[in-house]
């Protein structure tokens, strides 16, 4: 792969070193500069060789200014300094991390079911891969940094709508409880991005323990390199799943592993009303991380048909449909992965078909389990199911907001049988709903503990009080492009606490006014 330009044939000569820190002598003079404590580097990704990235340099971003910092997340990755000048240099993309040079990696994908053989990092650059005060390794990545040889003609850049929105959105995601890749900061600049319409630029910083996508691991197979495949497998098994290192058996458990990762992240996003968007395979993410936030949405009103992606026409990712989605990704991961499996294609079938085969129970389980937390159910029995259907299909024919009626139902006292005082009020079909109510209510007196208050605690801890609304990113996106940052930073307050009652935002736990419902989501980015 080529190198971009001298700075970049510099820093590649250079080399990423040991995994050692390096020492302040090694920067170079412009690094010199810096004297604020930084965390250990410990390259690790980016020392398997030129077949899986190439070394660019970012795109110097003009006027950069900071539109948040993820202070709580720069404490913990052991970034002591605070956001000063050299830092922001850093995070927009307009200086590297002392001591390692950025890369953009190299991957394929499926692409809404069609096969794309190469994608890759075509705006994102990895800055680089430290180690947290706790012993953890994480990875830095930028977004929307400048084009990279991956960018197929785009401009490599992001908008700062779209920025604001994985931003909150993975903070969200991460406060909610889900497993997801997270922001350090987002910084905004002047400079032009033509989309539908002209808009600015911006720059996240991403931070997880590792960006491998299943999409990585097709990009081998299909270009027939076993070889690559197996070197980053072991990479990833090795980092990743250190329990599995060096076992015999470790590619058929680390696949086991991640499709049982999947599975369970299906069944979270299904409990939120999360949709992702865009679930190709290409942004799954092989620790079972949500990745890759674009037109995402959370339901304000259910519908098991609703598609948050405007550009998705055929609504292959409609929320009803994440699970199999999630499973056929792990079949075409699995079929990538055929070669590490066994040397005789039969065999290697044979094991990849038997972990397939463990999706759906695992989903399922999963699935199962957590309708039966957000009813308030110590055990799932097999009649549960039919009380979850039947209250979801109340709250589509009502379209009743999926949010709110949950969590409206741990107020429900079980031993009497008035009217469900606090429930019913947002309710439409109300004679369907009353006779659910009474089924309900008749469950949850068969239950060994029957402490109302007690599950209504339970039930608060899962059944989440604010999500990250459209209309909400969009107000905080309306207030940033007119250099107001504060909206964004009230909501990164509020979604911290996603179960908790914060009286004084009441208004965030709202259905959107009529005028905001349907806000527009689109893939441009
Ligand atoms: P996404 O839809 O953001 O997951 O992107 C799909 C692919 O297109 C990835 O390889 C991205 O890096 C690339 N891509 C999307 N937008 C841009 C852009 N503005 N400039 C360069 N590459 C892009
Ligand atoms: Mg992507």
């Amino acid at each position: 792969m080529k190198i971009q330009d001298n700075t970049l044939q510099r820093q590649a000569e250079a080399g990423l070193g040991d995994g050692s820190p390096r020492s302040p002598q090694s920067f170079d003079a412009d690094d010199m500069a810096w004297r604020e404590p930084m965390p250990a580097l410990k390259p690790r990704y980016g020392r398997l060789g030129d077949a899986f990235y190439t070394p660019v340099a970012g795109t110097p971003l003009p006027e950069p200014k900071v539109a948040h910092f993820n202070a709580e997340l720069a404490e913990e990755l052991g970034i002591e300094s605070g956001l000063n000048e050299p830092l922001l240099a850093i995070l927009a993309g307009n200086r590297p991390w002392p001591g390692y040079p950025s890369i953009a990696s190299v991957y394929a994908g499926h692409q809404f079911g069609a096969w794309v053989p190469q994608l890759g990092d075509g705006r994102a650059l990895l800055i680089a891969e430290i180690q947290t005060p706790a012993g953890e390794r994480r990875e830095l990545q930028l977004k929307g940094s400048g084009p990279t040889p991956y960018s197929r003609g785009l401009d490599g850049r992001a908008v700062l709508r779209s920025s604001i929105r994985e931003y909150l959105c993975s903070e969200a995601m991460h406060h909610l409880g889900v497993p997801t890749t997270r922001c350090l900061s987002l910084i905004g600049s002047v400079e032009p991005v033509q989309r539908e319409t002209v808009e600015t630029a911006a720059v996240v910083c991403r931070v997880s323990s590792s960006f491998i996508r299943f999409g990585h691991f097709e990009y081998f197979f299909h270009r027939r390199q076993p070889e690559q495949l197996a070197v980053l497998a072991e990479h990833v098994i090795a980092e990743q799943f250190p329990h599995l290192h060096g076992q015999p058996d470790r590619h058929a458990r680390w696949l086991a592993e991640v499709v049982e990762r999947t599975a369970h992240l299906m069944a979270q996003w299904q409990a939120l009303g999360f949709c992702h968007g865009v679930m190709n395979t290409d942004n799954f993410s092989v620790l079972g991380l949500t990745l890759d936030y674009g037109p995402f949405g959370f339901m304000d009103r259910f519908r098991q048909y609703h598609v948050c992606n405007h550009s998705d026409y055929e609504g292959r990712y409609a929320y009803g449909a994440q699970p199999q989605i999630g499973q056929w990704n792990c079949s075409r991961l699995l079929r990538a992965c055929l070669p590490l499996l066994a040397d005789d294609p039969q065999a290697a079938l044979e094991i990849a078909t038997g972990i397939f085969e463990q999706y759906a129970p695992a989903h399922n389980q999963a699935m199962m389990r957590r309708w039966a937390d957000k009813l308030g159910l110590f055990d799932v029995r097999e009649s549960d199911t039919e009380l979850v259907n039947a209250f979801l299909s109340i709250l589509q024919r009502g379209k009743n907001d999926f949010t709110r009626s949950f969590r409206h139902l741990s107020r429900l006292e079980t031993n009497h049988d008035g009217p469900a005082a606090g429930i019913r009020e947002e309710m439409t079909d109300l004679e369907a709903f009353d006779a659910w109510i009474g089924d309900y209510r008749a469950r949850l007196r068969s239950e060994c503990n029957t402490d109302d208050a007690a599950r209504a605690a339970r039930m608060n801890r899962v059944n989440p009080k604010y999500v990250l609304r459209n209309h909400l990113a969009q107000t905080a996106i309306e207030y940033a492009a007119v250099g107001d940052h504060s909206e964004l930073a009230r909501l990164m307050e509020l979604l911290k606490r996603p179960y908790e009652e914060q009286a004084e935002r009441e208004a965030y736990a709202a259905e959107p006014p009529a005028d905001r419902r349907s806000v527009e989501v689109s893939c441009s980015s």
